[in-house]
């Protein structure tokens, strides 16, 4: 065996640490890496006692940036594997050393011994492969250094080979998509809500989206703008994300004409959530998340968020709860979602804006000015003027 270049390890985190199971988890994570890196010209990932090996054969830096758009990856290594033999390992692990440390540097060897029937101890190892490159390299280009190394150099002898590496870059962390269940985002045009739904996916849950849209109130090019952002959504696991586009003008009117003004934001999230849920029960979906944050604006408060979550038994999942806008932009800027989100088109929820929202809206006020609508013929309506579209990472955009 050559040493081989070109080749990956990747480090899961926290699905390592599940029980039984286990594999269910590693299983989903290789398919998942698989769907990301299609068109391109690694083969064969395959998975070995807690860790993924990516042959890479072609673009190793977009098969990179491909894979740390995956959740459920920890970390990504270029490694050279070897045969087992101490040697080839001793050869290669200097070969590592110098490209990572062109120009000398401090070091420290680390080594595993996952395969316990290869003959030495770690320390063995350890100390057998870095006495060979003080031997070999120039006087003075590497020291030791136990304590702050500028790099650790690695060395595992895992079953099949004996796999060398200096550094890493860092993956996405989370839980794969699709071990989190499904669940509805409602997802407007704005900065928070994207965010939401990457956080939803980065713990592995599958998300639908849930845009209301107030046409002809709201241009096309706000729908355009959402749909973006589901693509942008897409792409982060390279797979088309469903977005329901639920026609809300006739509700929003019903209650600009039945209702006080003041209520007219509260009523009209409390409608939002009705559809939301409907929309999640037909998509076997098991909750709705929101990019709702504590104090944000007057539909925000916890007096708001009290009367208008009350129409809904489901779970209202807001990952944003606790962030200020500004931690929120910072992660829209690193999804991609901002330049996106930030683009000037009016959102549903801006076209009947009062001009002095309840802060405070009261549960039995709410309900008792919801007398005057016929809540489930509205419902029954919108529902059936949604219409779904899947968007996929590349924006190709399929009916369904
Ligand atoms: P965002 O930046 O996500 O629009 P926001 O600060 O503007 O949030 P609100 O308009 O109060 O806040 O909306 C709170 C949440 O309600 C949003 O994060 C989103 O989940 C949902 N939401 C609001 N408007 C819509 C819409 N038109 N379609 C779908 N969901 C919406
Ligand atoms: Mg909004």
């Amino acid at each position: 065996m050559e040493t081989t270049q070109n080749l990956l390890m990747i480090k899961y985190g926290e699905i390592g640490l599940k029980g039984k199971n286990k594999s269910m988890f590693i299983n989903r994570l290789v398919r998942n890496i698989e769907v990301a890196l299609e068109g391109l010209e690694p083969r064969k990932v395959s998975s070995e006692m807690g860790r993924i090996m990516v042959p890479v054969l072609g673009d190793m830096q977009e098969v990179t940036e491909r894979l740390q758009r995956v959740f459920g990856i920890y970390a990504i290594c270029p490694v050279a594997a070897v045969k087992k033999d101490l040697g080839a390992v001793q050869k290669a692990a200097l070969e590592v050393l110098e490209a990572t440390l062109p120009d000398g540097g401090s070091f420290k060897v680390e080594s595993r011994r996952a395969d316990k029937t290869f003959p030495m101890t770690s320390p063995e190892i350890s100390k057998a492969v870095g006495g060979y490159i003080f031997a070999q390299a120039p006087d003075g280009k590497f020291r030791a250094d136990m304590r702050r190394p500028e790099y650790t150099l690695n060395v595992e002898i895992r079953g099949e080979a004996a796999y060398i590496y200096c550094g890493s870059l860092p993956g996405a962390k989370g839980m794969p998509v699709g071990t989190g269940g499904r669940a509805v985002v409602m997802l407007s045009g704005g900065i928070d809500s994207p965010v939401a739904a990457w956080m939803a996916m980065k713990r592995g849950v599958t998300v639908e989206a849930v845009h209301f849209e107030s046409f002809p109130f709201t241009s096309e090019r706000a729908k355009e703008k959402v749909l973006d952002l589901a693509q942008v959504l897409a792409g982060w696991h390279n797979v088309p994300v469903k977005v329901h586009c639920v026609h809300f003008t006739d509700i929003q009117k019903a209650i600009h004409t039945a209702c006080p003004e003041e209520y007219g934001i509260t009523i009209m999230r409390r409608f939002m959530f009705r559809l939301a849920e409907r929309i999640a029960r037909k998509n076997a979906a098991l909750a709705i998340y929101t990019g709702e944050s504590v104090g944000q604006v007057a539909s925000q408060t916890l007096e708001s968020m009290y009367t208008i979550n009350n129409v809904t038994n489901m779970p209202v999942l807001r990952p944003l709860i606790g962030f200020d806008k500004e931690e929120i932009v910072e992660r829209a800027q690193r999804i991609g979602t901002f330049d996106i989100s930030i683009r000037p088109y009016e959102d549903c929820c801006t076209v009947f804006l009062p001009a002095h929202p309840k802060i405070k809206p009261r549960l039995a006020e709410a309900k008792e000015m919801e007398r005057a609508l016929d809540i489930e013929a509205l419902i029954e309506q919108a529902l059936e003027n949604t219409e779904t579209l899947l968007i996929g990472p590349d924006g190709a955009i399929d009916k369904q």
